[in-house]
């Protein structure tokens, strides 16, 4: 059942009222709550909770959450990107422990010729954000103007920056507001919170890298299929052709966890390096396949083996490691030889048994280095850009007594027993874990 609408004259009280009783909000009304949140005095933060727990409580249907997406991203600007070459692509993870995908991704498909152009956040808990890798790269700027993205978008085929307070303000607002009231964990607030920001973006396509494991928001199989089926279903209600994997966050994410490592991982597997580790390699593997799978999806191939190939040949002529360093002088950083960053004193746990990698706790490393400084308890706080670990070995990874296991670049003292905790060496033999778990269209 719907109640009765008025855009011109919204009554707050019987929009939380109609939540609260679960009745259907129309699209107009989603728009004009949408509107009034951007607005700075126009409801006030107690309304906004009250509507926020209805509708945690009573969540809404597809078809709402849908509209609230649009509804949130017309309530600032939109990027235009009308006259950059197509196809325009973004990329999106829902975060995890050593997720660099985006650092490798964006060069590599702007060499393959998609105009690729993102917005990213900030780190908070385990999970990095790209905001804070790339600003480890010195004069790196994350605080580009609509403006500065297209021209750059034109000129280079890339190009990313911080959340700007014009795109999707709404969403900062509830998003601030559902901090503090115990609403985050809501499925269709979620999803329209992420995707609002992606159609304020203004591409065309969307790939979805949904996070699954220890590591990430949704640590089970069950959980990230469901928050990736409403992504996925979401998006493509609204207007933007999405598609989604989900993929393997039990482990970290290559070797690296930190922010200025996990650059030089990224630029390592970009410049086609000959010695890359375990991890290296399997994270190589999943920017290859991911790449593959979005150079089809956006058209730009017949087949996804036709796009690993071309994604592949970018990587080993060095077109992919050009483009990456454009990208960071058009971007004001100074580019940097990749094998020479900021470390600071070392230690390397090792393997007190032989045996085979049971478990390479992502959360649990992922806690190491948020204790070692590298990300944020708390959005005020600093993160060290130095710090950080590498992980040498992988699930399924045959291991002898002696042998490193993960190199921890610290800036004093750091737990080393809750460090060990992480790995589990077993007697028997364990198959290696893919990946990418599942994809979804
Ligand atoms: N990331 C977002 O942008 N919004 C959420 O609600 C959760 C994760």
């Amino acid at each position: 059942m719907r109640y009765k609408f008025h855009a011109e004259s919204m009554n707050i009280v019987d929009f939380i009222a109609a939540r609260r009783d679960g009745l259907a909000h129309p699209a107009e009304a989603l728009q004009e709550f949408a509107r009034l949140v951007a607005m700075k005095d126009a409801i006030g933060d107690d309304q906004v909770a009250a509507w926020l727990m209805a509708a945690f409580l009573n969540p809404l249907t597809s078809r709402e959450t849908a509209d609230l997406t649009r509804a949130m991203a017309l309530s600032g600007e939109i990027l235009e990107l009308e006259g950059l070459p197509k196809p325009w692509v973004d990329k999106h993870s829902t975060g995890g422990v050593g997720d660099k995908t985006t650092l490798v991704l964006l060069p590599l498909l702007a060499a393959c010729g998609l105009t690729m152009v993102k917005m990213s956040g900030r780190g908070l808990g385990i999970t990095g954000g790209t905001v804070d890798k790339l600003e480890s790269i010195p004069g790196f700027r994350m605080d580009l103007t609509p403006a500065e993205m297209i021209d750059q978008a034109g000129k280079i085929g890339l190009a990313i920056t911080g959340q700007t307070p014009n795109l999707a303000p709404a969403d900062k607002r509830l998003y601030a507001i559902r901090d503090v009231t115990a609403t985050i964990a809501s499925v269709p607030l979620i999803v329209s919170s992420i995707l609002s920001k992606k159609l304020a973006g203004g591409a065309e396509k969307l790939v979805l890298d949904v996070k699954c494991g220890s590591g990430a928001f949704m640590t089970t199989l069950p959980e990230a299929q469901i928050l990736a089926r409403a992504l996925v279903d979401t998006a493509n209600q609204a207007g933007l052709p999405t598609v989604a994997a989900i993929t393997d966050m039990n482990q970290p994410l290559g070797s690296a966890v930190g922010n200025a490592l996990e650059v030089r991982e990224a630029m390592r597997v970009l410049e086609n390096s000959n010695n890359l580790n375990g991890p290296e390699q399997r994270f190589r593997e999943l920017c290859l396949d991911l790449g593959a799978e979005t150079l089809y999806f956006a058209g730009k191939t017949r087949s996804e083996e036709e796009g690993r190939r071309i994604a592949e040949e970018a990587l080993t002529t060095g077109v992919a490691a050009q483009k990456a360093l454009e990208w960071i002088e058009a971007q004001s950083g100074k580019p940097y030889d990749s094998e020479s960053l900021p470390s600071v004193h070392q230690f390397t746990l090792e393997a007190r048994r032989s045996g085979w990698l049971r478990r390479v706790d992502a959360g649990a490393i992922g806690r190491v280095a948020l204790d070692l400084g590298a990300g944020r308890k708390q959005k005020s706080d600093t993160v060290d850009l130095a710090v950080g670990l590498r992980v040498l070995k992988s699930v399924g990874d045959e291991v002898l007594a002696g042998e490193p296991l993960v190199e921890v670049y610290p800036r004093g003292s750091f737990d080393e027993a809750a460090l060990r905790q992480a790995f589990e060496i077993v007697d028997m033999e364990i198959a290696p874990t893919p990946a990418i778990l599942e994809r979804l269209h």
